[in-house]
């Protein structure tokens, strides 16, 4: 396994680290197979959040007696002081350690969300607090949209040590911002490294990622040993032959007519949709087996794909000229929101 600090938070990582969403699918027993995996080939990073059920619960559970082996990143929606508070003791709790290596804003979004996360009574000063008692170490802030990133670099430079932000062979719109992230010392997390499972040769996708030396670690989503095993050793491959840059092109390709890369440009959808979150929940369904998960958060949106009204208004903003109208009337078929 290689390892690299993980910019100015010091903090030596593996580059690939355990990406916590498909926890949920196994339970603890499970959990145990993956984290043993991890031990066995150097992977010594795991990344999980509170709004993954109970992946927190799980990793702290078979974490017990072999915590310090691992660098613990968490994150949480809360963007105000009394529930990121709130929310730190819970992944504690979950977590059952008394320190997490790195406590992230989740899917920093919105003006009113910066406002209210780094303002007065925000998010920021729990976390500054947490830190203070020792209780987190760092502090990091993701992000999907371009725009957040940008923000978070710049006029958030000095609160931040990392940003978490979806990169992978189709999804490429990060990469100025990642050399600007190289340069101010900021940690690079890549999430979606299989684009939202959209890629399916996982080995080549972790060789893409890895390739680009302003990513510091990519996170993989891994549910069991053998997922472990692959994307360690892809880890261990000397970066991409010209036969890997074909087929990356070819996926390029193949999926960059009918992919969704979750800029934001369609919004706003008259209708109220989440048009990217509507294309997300689908695949996850599709393509990860997460049913319940999938569906529980995609029927909690105030207006779902059968909603659409097919004015097309999306679809003359989007770049990518994706049919979004006959997207989301598969969406809504295989979510049963008929
Ligand atoms: S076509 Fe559907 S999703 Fe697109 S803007 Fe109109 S109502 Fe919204
Ligand atoms: S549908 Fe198009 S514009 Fe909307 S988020 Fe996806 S890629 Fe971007």
């Amino acid at each position: 396994m290689k390892y690299t600090t993980l910019g100015k938070t010091g903090l030596r990582v593996s580059v690939v680290g355990l990406g916590g969403i498909p926890i949920q699918r196994t339970d603890a027993k499970g959990t145990r197979k993956v984290i043993d995996a991890c031990i066995e080939t150097g992977i010594n990073y795991i990344d999980t959040a509170r709004g993954y059920t109970v992946s927190e619960e799980y990793l702290g559970e078979v974490l017990e007696g072999r915590r310090e082996k691992f660098i613990l990143a968490t994150k949480t929606m809360a963007r105000d002081y009394d529930g990121m508070k709130a929310d730190i003791e819970k992944s504690l709790r979950n977590l059952r350690t008394d320190y997490i290596d790195l406590y992230q804003i989740h899917n920093i979004k919105t003006d009113a969300e910066f406002a209210t996360c780094f303002g007065e009574n925000g998010a920021y000063q729990a976390l500054l607090e947490a830190k203070a008692e020792g209780k987190i170490g760092h502090i990091g802030a993701t992000a999907h949209g371009v725009e957040a990133f940008e923000r978070l670099i710049t006029e958030f430079e000095d609160q931040i040590e990392t940003v978490m932000f979806p990169y992978n062979i189709v999804e490429n719109q990060g990469e100025k911002l990642m050399a600007l992230c190289k340069e101010k010392n900021i940690g690079f997390i890549a999430m979606k490294p299989l684009a939202g499972g959209n890629i399916e040769d996982a080995t080549l996708a972790m060789k893409y990622i890895l390739a680009n030396p302003n990513c510091s670690i990519a996170i993989p989503g891994m549910g069991d040993a053998e997922e472990v095993y692959q994307n360690a050793a892809a880890a261990d491959a000397d970066g991409l032959t010209d036969e890997d840059k074909a087929a990356c092109e070819a996926i390029v390709k193949a999926l960059g007519q009918n992919f969704c890369r979750r800029c934001g440009y369609c919004a706003p959808c008259p209708k109220g949709i989440n048009i990217p979150s509507n294309f997300l929940f689908a695949n996850y369904l599709r393509r990860y087996g997460l049913a319940d998960w999938a569906k529980s958060r995609y029927f909690s949106m105030s207006a779902t794909a059968k909603d659409c009204v097919s004015c097309g208004t999306c679809e003359t903003r989007c770049p990518y000229e994706l049919p979004i109208r006959a997207m989301l009337k598969q969406v809504a078929v295989d979510m049963g929101d008929v």
